[in-house]
């Protein structure tokens, strides 16, 4: 296989990977042999970059269930060697085709063997090729700590898939991998890392769930986040909604509707940016976030003591946990209620709430906007 075949192979075989950062979505990519497996990818400083995702090896011998890359599947198997993949990059680099580069692999003669191919690319890169831009490693499970420490300098974030929320579930997706030994502890070594050398303090981290193929419920999967986000310091928890693949194990499991996927996300952002815990997250009674309904909304409408909140008066925190109000349109809230109050939902809309869904929770200057009185 020449080196295009292998970028097309590799390059396909990586885009299941969501732990990168949700490359690509609602965004075109270049069309060409090359641009085709390089996405526009927002980075955590919030700048987007045109990042080359990549397997070194499409060789695994782990069975995960739902993977088309999984043993023993019918497939063209290809590997890049550290200095083929790295140049290759570079090229691709020197081109101004992309910026970064995110290296996750197949594992392939168990996790330790498999990361050193991966570090010895990393290496080039950084060094042969100088390359000084954005890169993400995949930890491989098992991954032992001196080659976590050793990705930790030469990437900029690693990962590690952990797939199921906990052991049990883990066993519906794989036979081959153990959660605690060979997933859970990389990334608790790594945290350790981070924490301990001032020289990685800028390092990160970030996971990825596939969703609904173990039976697992929301609560299950929020809890672990919330656990991730709180002890590990996570920067991002990717959720992926489980598409059967063919001639694979979980071949005949329904999808997980892409409705599921939407709502982890927006409780996931609850989270990161809105000062919700778990503790505040409303499930129904099967263990999962409503399909009808966003999670703040849920919320609210389990929460009436906490309303109407007064537009004129209310903190940003308040503000943040009204329906409708978001991020920017809370701090625009708080900016221009200094010169004009708010005495109309028109004056709310124009701030950039969405003020109809906002109208049933808030009081402008004591009074009730019309069209709330149905939920209180
Ligand atoms: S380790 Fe599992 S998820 Fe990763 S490539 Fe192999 S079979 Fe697929």
């Amino acid at each position: 296989m020449d080196v295009q075949q292998k970028l097309d192979v590799l390059g396909s075989a990586a885009q299941a990977d969501l732990a990168c950062g949700k490359c690509g979505e609602g965004q075109t990519r270049v069309k060409d042999d090359i641009g085709r497996w390089i996405y526009p990818a927002v980075r955590q400083d919030g700048r987007t970059v045109k990042m080359l995702k990549v397997l070194q090896t499409n060789a695994c011998e782990k069975d995960c269930f739902y993977c088309a890359t999984r043993r023993g599947r019918d497939i063209r198997r290809t590997t890049f060697q550290p200095d083929e993949l790295a140049s290759t990059f570079d090229q691709i680099h020197r081109a101004n085709l992309a910026e970064a580069i995110f290296i996750s692999s197949g594992v392939a003669g168990g996790g330790t063997r498999t990361m050193e191919r991966m570090l010895a690319t990393a290496e080039l890169l950084r060094g042969k090729y100088a390359f000084r831009g954005y890169l993400h490693l995949k930890l491989m499970p098992g991954a032992e700590p001196s080659a976590i420490e050793r990705a930790l300098q030469l990437a900029d974030r690693v990962s590690v898939n952990l797939e199921a929320p906990s052991s049990e579930h883990l066993a519906k997706l794989s036979s081959t991998k153990r959660y605690a030994e060979e997933l859970l502890a990389p990334l608790h070594i790594a945290r350790k890392l981070i924490d301990n050398q001032p020289a990685l303090a800028k390092k990160s981290m970030t996971t990825q769930f596939v969703v609904g193929a173990a039976g697992e419920q929301d609560r299950e999967i929020l809890a672990r986040t919330a656990q991730l986000y709180r002890d590990l310091a996570l920067a991002r928890v990717y959720y992926s909604a489980f598409q059967p693949v063919e001639n694979t194990p979980l071949d005949g499991h329904a999808p997980t509707p892409l409705i599921r996927e939407h709502r982890l996300y927006q409780t996931d952002f609850l989270f990161r940016q809105y000062g919700f815990t778990f503790d505040d997250l409303v499930f129904d009674a099967r263990g999962n976030l409503s399909v009808e309904s966003d999670p703040k909304t849920v919320w609210a409408i389990h929460h009436p003591e906490f309303f109407p909140v007064e537009l004129n008066r209310a903190s940003k925190e308040q503000l943040l946990r009204v329906p409708g109000i978001g991020l920017l349109s809370a701090a625009r809230i708080t900016q221009s209620r200094r010169a004009n109050k708010f005495l109309s939902i028109e004056q709310l809309a124009r701030v950039g709430a969405d003020a109809q869904r906002a109208a049933p929770f808030i009081l402008l200057n004591g009074r009730q906007p019309a069209r709330q009185l149905a939920l209180f």
